[in-house]
C-alpha cells in the first residue's frame, strides 16, 4: 500500500532523517498515536521513536496528551501516553497563480488554511511586477497572521504551465503568456524563505492526495478544468513529473486532427479548445442568443457577467439545449480521461475546477463514456470524486508541495 511503502524507516543512524520523515508522516495520518504504535507502522526501533520524538517534543512539533488519565487508571508503571502533531508549530504558505488571478494561504502543518489573500491581474501585466505583487501579498499574510517567520517552513508555488521544478522557471504558461520566468528566483529576491516551484494542477493532486479525503490509492490522477484544462498524477504518494515535468498535459492531447479550433498552446483541435470554461461559455451564448425567452437566457439576464454558474443552473432548471450541449462537453472529456485510463490506469480520479462545480450534471456522461471506450476493464474499476478542496484546491496544493518539499520530506533540519 502506498501509505506504508512511506512509512518504513531504518534503524540506521546515517538515514535518521528518513526515519524522521517515517514518524512525521505517520503523525500526519493519525490524529493520536502511541509511541508502540509508531514503531510498528515504521518498523523502526522503540528507541530510535524515543529519541526522535523527544526531539520533536523539544520542537514543540509534537504534544503528548492523555498523561494524567490515563496515569491515574493504569496504577503503577509506565504510563500510556498518545502522541499528536501540532499543526500550528510550524507554517507554510501556498500561492497558487492562475489565469489572471493569484491567491495566497498560510497554513498549518495539515495544510488548514489559516488566512488567505487574493489578487487578479491584467495578463500584459509583466511577470516580473505579477511576482513581486505576489512577494508583497505573502507579506501582507504573514503579518495579518502576526506569526513568526521563523516557524515558516517555506514558499510553495503553484504555478500555470510547463515549469522545472528543479530551476524554478516557468518554462512556458501559453494562458498567461508567459515564458522562461524565474519564479523562484525573482520571488527570492523579495522574500527570505525557502521556495519550491511546480506546475499549479500537479500541486493540487499531490494536496488533494495528502490533505483530502482521498483513500490508500496507489495512483490518482487530478483532473482540473478552468480556463487551463490539467491534469496531475500521485504515484505510491509521490508525484510522478514525468521526464521533463510536462507529465499531466492532459489539455493538449488532439481531439480534433483536423479543422480544430485554435489552442493556445499553438496547435488545434486540443482538448482544452473543447472544454474549458471560456469554450463552454462561448457555446452557452450562442444557446442563449437562439432562444433569448429559454431558460439559459433567463439565468444570463440575472447577472450583469455570466459565468459557468448560470449555464448549470439552466441544465439543473431541466434547459434541454444547455443539458445536451453539457453532455456533449463532458463526452470529450471521457474521451480523454478513456486514453488516460489506458496508458496509466488509475485507481481513482480526482476532478476539480468546473468539472467538481457542475460534477452531478457532469459526470454520469464522463462516467458512461469511460465505461464503453477504456479497454478491457480499466474503466469498470476506476473510482471517481469532485475535489474535496473545492475552490481552496489551488493554496491547499501549493502549500502541499511547500510541506513534502520543506517539511514532510528526508532532508528536514529540525535544529
Ligand atoms: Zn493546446
Amino acid at each position: 500500500m502506498a501509505m506504508k511503502q512511506l512509512l518504513i524507516g531504518n534503524n540506521s543512524r546515517t538515514i535518521r532523517s528518513n526515519n524522521l520523515q517515517a514518524i512525521l508522516l505517520a503523525l500526519l495520518h493519525h490524529k493520536h498515536i502511541s509511541r508502540i504504535r509508531l514503531a510498528e507502522l515504521t518498523s523502526l526501533s522503540t528507541t530510535t521513536i524515543t529519541n526522535l520524538i523527544t526531539e520533536l517534543l523539544k520542537q514543540g512539533i509534537v504534544a503528548e496528551e492523555g498523561t494524567n488519565a490515563i496515569k491515574q487508571r493504569s496504577g503503577a508503571g509506565r504510563p500510556r501516553m498518545s502522541l499528536r502533531l501540532v499543526p500550528e508549530s510550524r507554517y507554510a504558505i501556498g500561492v497558487h497563480i492562475g489565469v489572471g488571478s493569484v491567491k495566497v494561504a498560510v497554513t498549518d502543518l495539515r495544510a488548514n488554511i489559516l488566512t488567505s489573500l487574493s489578487l487578479s491581474h491584467p495578463l500584459d501585466r509583466s511577470a516580473v511586477d505579477v511576482l513581486a505583487e505576489i512577494a508583497q501579498l505573502v507579506q501582507q499574510a504573514i503579518t495579518q497572521l502576526n506569526i513568526d517567520p521563523q516557524n515558516i517552513i517555506g514558499v510553495g508555488v503553484g504555478a500555470s504551465g510547463l515549469v522545472n521544478p528543479d530551476t524554478g522557471v516557468n518554462l512556458i504558461a501559453p494562458n498567461l503568456g508567459w515564458r522562461d520566468v524565474a519564479i523562484k528566483r525573482v520571488l527570492s529576491e523579495h522574500l527570505t524563505l525557502p521556495i519550491c516551484v511546480d506546475n499549479n494542477v500537479r500541486a493540487m493532486a499531490l494536496g488533494e492526495s495528502l490533505f483530502g479525503s482521498v483513500p490508500d490509492v496507489r495512483l490518482l490522477a487530478f483532473v482540473y478544468v478552468r480556463i487551463g484544462v490539467g491534469a496531475g498524477f500521485v504515484i505510491d504518494g509521490q508525484l510522478y513529473r514525468g521526464s521533463g515535468a510536462g507529465a499531466g498535459e492532459i489539455g493538449h492531447t488532439t481531439m480534433m486532427p483536423d479543422n480544430g479550433e485554435r489552442c493556445h498552446c499553438g496547435n488545434t483541435g486540443c482538448l482544452e479548445t473543447l472544454i474549458s470554461e471560456p469554450a463552454i461559455m462561448k457555446l452557452a451564448h450562442v444557446l442563449a442568443k437562439q432562444d433569448e425567452h429559454g431558460l439559459l437566457a433567463n439565468h444570463f439576464r440575472q447577472v450583469e457577467r455570466p459565468t459557468i454558474e448560470q449555464v448549470f443552473a439552466a441544465a439543473r432548471d431541466g434547459d434541454v439545449p444547455t443539458q445536451n450541449m453539457l453532455a456533449e462537453r463532458a463526452r470529450y472529456m471521457g474521451v480523454a480521461l478513456s486514453n488516460l485510463i489506458n496508458i496509466f490506469n488509475p485507481e481513482l480520479i480526482v476532478f476539480g475546477g468546473i468539472f467538481s462545480q457542475g460534477y452531478n450534471l457532469l459526470l454520469p456522461t464522463v462516467e458512461a463514456t469511460i465505461r464503453q471506450r477504456t479497454f478491457a476493464d480499466l474503466g469498470q474499476r476506476v473510482k471517481f470524486q469532485p475535489t474535496y478542496h473545492k475552490k481552496n484546491s489551488g493554496m491547499v496544493g501549493s502549500a502541499a508541495l511547500a510541506l513534502t518539499t520543506f517539511f514532510y520530506q528526508p532532508a528536514i533540519n529540525l535544529t
